[in-house]
């Protein structure tokens, strides 16, 4: 028997029995974005993506195929869309289509859901989504869906942090292609990782405002990593996987009492 995580990897009949059964969906909210020289564009995809699979496993849950375009790129949480490949979406495009696939999900039968954000810019919308899909189902009469919305990089220990970051945690804004995306994607995806090509042109310096158009003089490091890359490593990203895993899957027990 197919005993994938993966909902698109089932037949329509075990995806139904999976859900007959209560299965928790997951839904990972990635983009296709810069993610500096020396990594692949789909980094949003790709770590969100893994983090649900090793969920979705630990609680008997199914992992719905991952939105690859996220709400657009801003300057200090991932370089802007100025970089060439940072291909987005209208936050209105982006809500709606996080609306469909909670108004399908939900008349299968689902009733537990929980959005995965793989990119900070997709946080707001990914709300909206949220709430017109729960309020598309209550109108058709689905009443009781339950739902969760996270970052998956909020679920660190303190120590971990310590350890990865002797020097002190930059923040998770401007770690956008930098020490933690990169010891993840080491972990999971080594080959779409070339370490040879990390610059060294960050950290960013932005001021704590945006500013539209973005002056050439922002504080953007031209790589578009926004801060260090270099000392990443698969055994981090390995500390970091355990910490995601471990925390989501006892808040999505807790929430939803499995
Ligand atoms: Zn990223
Ligand atoms: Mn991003």
């Amino acid at each position: 028997m197919n005993d994938s995580v993966y909902m698109a990897e089932l037949t329509w009949p075990e995806y139904q029995r999976r859900v007959a059964a209560g299965a928790t969906i997951f839904l990972p909210l990635g983009a296709t974005e810069q993610h500096g020289p020396h990594m692949a564009m789909n980094v949003d995809v790709v770590l969100p993506t893994g983090v649900c699979e090793r969920v979705a496993r630990n609680v008997g849950g199914l992992v719905a195929p991952t939105v690859p375009y996220g709400y657009k790129s801003q300057p200090r949480s991932g370089g802007g869309e100025a970089f060439p490949g940072t291909t987005s979406l209208d936050a209105n495009t982006f809500s709606l289509v996080v609306r469909d696939i909670i108004r399908g999900l939900g008349h299968d039968g689902v009733r537990r859901i929980v959005l995965v954000i793989g990119h900070f810019e997709n946080a707001w919308p990914a709300v909206e989504g949220l709430d017109l899909g729960l309020r598309e189902l209550r109108r058709d009469g689905i009443a009781d869906m339950q739902a969760m919305r996270l970052e998956y990089w909020d679920f660190v220990r303190r120590e971990t942090l310590d350890r990865l970051f002797p020097g002190g945690f930059p923040g998770t804004e401007l770690e956008h292609a930098s020490l933690l995306e990169t010891s993840l994607m080491l972990l999971l995806r080594p080959d779409l990782v070339d370490m040879e090509k990390i610059p060294d042109d960050g950290p960013a310096t932005f001021p704590t405002y945006d500013r539209f158009p973005v002056p050439a003089d922002f504080g953007l490091p031209p790589s578009g990593v926004l801060a260090r890359a270099d000392g990443s490593s698969a055994e981090k990203g390995a500390l970091l996987m355990q910490d995601h895993v471990e925390l989501i899957t006892a808040a999505v027990r807790k929430e939803f009492s499995l």
